[in-house]
């Protein structure tokens, strides 16, 4: 299998050093040069290969073995090709050099999540060149533009093209990390069954307009603002466990009085304000509150006038099965009285999606990666962001994030570099997703 390591490890530098930074601009990314690079790895190994383009240069690749039993369950392995921005000043290696340095790919996109990207090209390429002949059709989706929104990538092509990437089930980024749990019983390994909504909300706080010399008394609506982000800022949303928040808890099998703790809705909310680890309890926190934060303000013209208007934009990220008019209402009791000055709109509305725990992938994961990581058990999680996962939870499927780490890099490391500093993977986890995404299409698809 060195050989197999050997490929993964060049693909993703190649990858990296494409550099489809996305910066949300219709003309940035361009991941076609990587959609080239897969199409010219995938060639001649006899799967079928189809490309497809939501814009110029923003190039989406799709390829197929094609199952030979038509009502078999069919799989879809999805990973984007376009990263972030960095600042390179602060990285200790060029973020597009794509180094291998003691065992390490170093680069932009090394764990978010080129690192799947890659591993899923080389597992899919394997397969097809051994001629592995599934019940069910196995599909690998290069996708564009996961990082802005997915307008030019798995949107567009839900929208667009989705017989191309219809499945029953999927799997993109991101899980399979040792997350540092007191747990009993062995390793726990997370897979993403769920993630948040986004309700981006712009307020518009209103004034009157006057002469900066004379403030006395004035309508200001800067002020007024000031008063507005303050409360949102202090608003205590109600504490509410989710069906997949309980179930992490519950299979985590942690300690009875911090299991307790982490269910019981009058208690998690103390704990998250008092835990020590910082990452841990924001993340405790956004796992089973609807949060809020204000994050731009727009406000006034010149020194010497006082403002009527001033534009606050803050970004919301609500729980499964919350809708608007539920965003509304937390809005309007976070105002008050204050609710009269403001004007609310909604800049994006894209509700939470969740996928069913008890599904044949769920089984097969869990004896495939016991099998790679012996003792691991594989528990559900929700990720408080956005992947691609929810277009394809939206049109019917059931959609996981997994994947399959090593321990070398540790749990805050890892957290840290997603579109953070000094990206990096060690290869012995490019191996171990390699050999996932190769045991997971064998045991599933059979
Ligand atoms: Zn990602």
């Amino acid at each position: 299998m060195a050989e197999l390591l050997d490929e993964v490890t060049d693909l993703l530098q190649q990858l990296i050093r494409n550099a489809c930074v996305n910066d949300g601009r219709l003309e940035s990314g361009q991941e076609q040069r990587s959609v080239d690079l897969l199409a010219s790895y995938l060639e001649g190994s006899g799967a079928d290969l189809e490309r497809y383009e939501a814009a110029p240069g923003r190039s989406s690749l799709v390829a197929r073995i094609e199952g030979s039993d038509p009502t078999a369950p069919s799989l879809l392995l999805m990973g984007h090709t376009d990263v972030v921005p960095v600042n390179a000043d602060r990285w200790q290696r060029d973020p597009f050099g794509g180094e291998l340095v003691d065992g390490e790919v170093w680069g932009r996109g090394a764990v978010d999540m080129l690192n799947e990207t890659a591993s899923q090209a080389v597992a899919f390429r394997r397969l097809a060149a051994e001629g592995f002949k599934p019940k069910g059709s196995l599909v690998y989706f290069a996708v564009a533009d996961e990082e802005a929104l997915g307008t030019y990538g798995a949107g567009w092509m839900v929208e667009h093209e989705l017989d191309a990437v219809r499945a029953d089930y999927v799997i993109t980024e991101s899980g399979g990390f040792r997350m540092p749990l007191p747990s009993t019983g062995g390793i726990k390994l997370p897979v993403m069954v769920g993630e948040k909504g986004t309700y981006w909300c712009r307020i518009r706080v209103k004034g009157t307009p006057g002469h900066g010399s004379m403030p006395l008394r004035t309508d200001n609506a800067l002020v007024k603002a000031a008063e507005v982000v303050r409360r949102i800022a202090d608003y205590r949303p109600e504490t509410n466990i989710i069906d997949a928040w309980s179930q992490f808890v519950r299979r985590a099998e942690l300690p009875a009085e911090l299991a307790d703790a982490l269910l019981d809705p009058r208690r998690v909310r103390e704990f998250a304000d008092t835990f020590p680890d910082l990452g841990l309890a924001r993340m405790v926190h956004a796992a089973t509150h609807t949060t809020f934060a204000p994050t731009v303000m727009h406000a006034g013209i010149k020194t010497n006038v006082i403002p009527d208007t001033v534009d606050l934009e803050v970004d919301i990220r609500t729980l499964p099965g919350q809708l608007e008019e539920d965003v509304l209402a937390m809005i309007e009791e976070a105002l008050g009285d204050m609710r009269k000055d403001v004007e609310l709109s909604a800049a994006s509305n894209d509700p939470a999606t969740a996928s069913p725990v008890e599904t044949p992938l769920w089984d097969s994961i869990q004896r495939v990666t016991e099998g790679l990581v012996p003792g691991s058990t594989i528990i559900p999680f929700i990720i408080v962001g956005a992947t691609d996962a929810r277009f394809f939870r939206r049109a019917g499927m059931t959609a996981y994030g997994a994947g399959l780490f090593s321990d070398r890099i540790s749990f805050t490391e890892f957290a840290s570099m997603f579109h953070g500093d000094n990206e990096r993977i060690d290869q012995d986890s490019l191996r171990l997703s390699t050999d996932l995404w190769l045991a997971l299409a064998k045991d599933f698809l059979g």
